[in-house]
């Protein structure tokens, strides 16, 4: 048996303070692990590299189209589906490598990679689209975590991009969302199914109240990730609900 060379629970808490530390300053790319001194979760070759929505990309839900489409409005994804948003655009297309970052900063608690990953969400705001938001000062909206979820998390992922997405646009972030009902296992459900599971599952906060009470020309909801677009399509029948004349989605990546 290797004799201790510290007392169990001081070594503990010096490996605790070294893991916190490595996770505030990571020293490597969270892609290639290329050596990093500035702070950064991810070095600017793999920045670079992530692929990002292009021209031509569905207009509603940022599907990405090899090609040229005629009807800009014409995907068949969602052609026959209507949203009560007004568009998604995703800044990135999907890839391992974004899905990785998303999936350790969600499930691995590193939070260093919302820097990052709200930077790359910040992109999609090039989109001419996002004008009128970026002009009316339309609030970030980050799509809520069941109280119970959040607990044990910790933190909600969405609203972390929001507050680095805000710093990047100048947009003030809402916790304007809650989530009143927990929707767990929405993967193995069809889109009929997981619509009518989250009917009901979101209610505006007392903090949107207040801010729909003075403005209610917009509103940008942000997720991390869209890929079916039911939940952020729910979030957005509740503040069209609550008297939002334009609701659009941002996300970081197509899922
Ligand atoms: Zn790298
Ligand atoms: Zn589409």
């Amino acid at each position: 048996m290797k004799p201790r060379t510290s007392h169990p629970e001081i070594h503990g808490w010096r490996k605790w303070v070294s893991r916190s530390l490595d996770l505030l300053y990571p020293p490597r790319c969270v892609v290639c692990q290329v050596g990093l001194a500035d702070g950064r979760a991810l070095c600017d070759v793999c920045d670079a590299d992530l692929p990002r929505i292009a021209e031509p990309f569905c207009q509603k839900c940022g599907e990405v189209f090899p090609g040229k489409i005629e009807d800009k409005f014409a995907c068949p994804n969602c052609h026959h589906l209507k949203f009560a948003f007004d568009f998604a655009r995703p800044a990135a297309l999907r890839d391992d490598r974004t899905l990785d970052m998303i999936h350790r900063l969600k499930y691995g608690r590193e939070l260093h990679l919302a820097k990052d990953l709200g930077r790359l969400a910040a992109e999609a705001f090039s989109d001419s689209r996002l004008a009128p938001a970026l002009a009316g000062g339309w609030p970030l909206i980050p799509v809520p975590l069941h109280r119970r979820r959040q607990q044990i998390r910790h933190f909600n992922q969405a609203e972390e991009i929001s507050r680095v997405l805000s710093g990047h646009t100048g947009l003030p972030l809402l916790r304007g969302l809650k989530r009143i009902r927990s929707t767990e296992h929405q993967t193995a459900l069809t889109r009929s199914q997981r619509l009518e599971n989250l009917r009901g599952a979101f209610a505006v906060t007392p903090a949107g109240e207040r801010h729909f009470s003075g403005s209610t020309a917009g509103a940008v909801l942000v997720d991390d990730v869209l890929t079916t677009g039911s939940t952020v399509d729910e979030c957005a029948r509740v503040l069209r609900r609550a008297g939002l004349q334009n609701v659009v989605v941002v996300t970081v990546m197509r899922g």
